[in-house]
């Protein structure tokens, strides 16, 4: 085994597989990243430019100002109902939140009338969350499940759901064959091939793609949400990397230290995560009943929201050095060739009416 693959919840896989045969790839990813004692974000914060990735919030205060600005917009447009709760699922270091929460200070009665409910599973990120937030009262949960069902809601989710494990299916000439990890001649963690399966079984796909992945998880998540939605009243806000649908190539990555690497080569130290295909959750959305919109790309998004007049409000009498950089992050997160266009926003609703920064005719039908 190479030094690399040497971690310990490498070292327990090749042995769980040496017994039991190869995993599935979402069996994979969740291990990677939630198990208990060795998952990668059981173990620490792996955020900011001292970790593994950079994510919009952190990238831009003026990202987590436009949101708070969407919510206080979502909650004004339900009849300023109190209680009102917010929903943050995979919240990191708290940044957004903070963010959103400062920005919407003096709307009257507003943050009188918020409560917060962060789903979060990191120990070290629920502490960071905690900082984030300061005085203000917050319950956290592990699951979605735990949260109340109680007041109209606003549920927001950036980045969390390609943290959710996908299975993926390969083609070759006796068909679909779901990938596994299992182990090569030398006893290192590779990707397997399983039997071949029942056509039926998997989503259509055109002739000439040989990769597909789905996200059960992921949907169950979203149809979760919709059906609390629903009874509760309120919106989401889905925020993510990916595509309407994917292009049929592996998108599986794992990020260590800002680098790309082997999704195989260190299980529990490097994030692992996959494009989300928008259309299976939009679906979902529309299937319980709710309004869907989108997807739309972060960059369109972020510019409806006014992204442009609010950066000039921040940098009125800044300096050279300020400009410069904070002109940079948001460049960062509308320009088409960063995260503009690679990043989506999906929106749902009980209500008709399209969220902030969604038109009519984008809602999804
Ligand atoms: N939304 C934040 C962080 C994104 S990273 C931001 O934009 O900066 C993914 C977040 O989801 C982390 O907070 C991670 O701990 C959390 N997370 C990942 N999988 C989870 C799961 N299955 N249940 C709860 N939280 C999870």
């Amino acid at each position: 085994m190479s030094d690399e693959k040497a971690t310990p919840l490498a070292r327990r896989l090749i042995r769980q597989i040496e017994a039991t045969g190869p995993i599935d790839v979402a069996t994979f990813m969740t291990l990677c990243l939630a198990d208990r004692r060795h998952g990668y974000y059981t173990g620490g914060d792996p955020l900011g430019a001292a970790g593994d990735f950079v994510t919009a919030p952190e990238i831009s205060q003026i990202f987590g100002e436009l949101i708070g600005a969407a919510l206080a917009q979502a909650w004004i447009e339900m009849g300023r109902p109190r209680p009102f709760a917010m929903i943050e699922l995979g919240p990191g270091r708290g940044t957004l939140l903070g963010d959103a929460l400062r920005a919407t200070r003096t709307l009257p009665g507003f943050h009188e009338a918020l409560t917060l409910h962060l789903v979060e599973s990191s120990p070290a990120l629920r502490a960071a969350q905690a900082r984030a937030v300061g005085e203000r009262a917050v319950s956290w949960h592990t699951r979605l499940d735990e949260v109340p069902t109680g007041p109209p809601c606003f549920v927001l989710a950036n980045e969390f759901l390609d943290a959710l494990p996908v299975r993926q299916f390969v083609r070759d000439t006796r068909g679909w064959r779901e990938r596994r990890v299992g182990l090569d001649a030398h006893g290192d963690l590779a990707f397997v091939a399983g039997a071949p399966m029942m056509r039926a079984a998997l989503p259509d796909a055109p002739a000439d793609v040989t990769m597909l992945e789905i996200a059960p998880a992921r949907e169950a998540a979203v149809r979760e949400i919709a059906l609390r939605l629903k009874h509760t009243g309120g919106s989401m806000l889905v925020i993510d990397y990916g595509a309407l649908d994917l292009d049929g190539s592996d998108s599986l990555q794992a990020v260590r230290a800002h680098r790309a690497i082997d999704p195989l080569a260190a299980p529990g130290r490097a994030d692992l995560t996959s494009h989300v295909a928008f259309r299976p959750l939009l679906q979902a959305i529309t299937e319980t009943g709710l309004h869907a919109f989108g997807p739309l790309p972060q960059g369109d998004f972020l510019r409806r929201l006014g992204i442009e007049l609010r950066l000039r409000h921040l940098l009125a009498g800044a300096d050279a050095e300020m400009v410069t950089s904070v002109r940079a992050g948001v460049d960062r997160l509308i320009d088409e060739t960063a995260m503009g266009m690679l990043f989506k926003v999906i929106a749902a609703s009980d209500a008709a009416t399209p969220p902030a920064g969604f038109t009519a005719d984008e809602e999804w039908t």
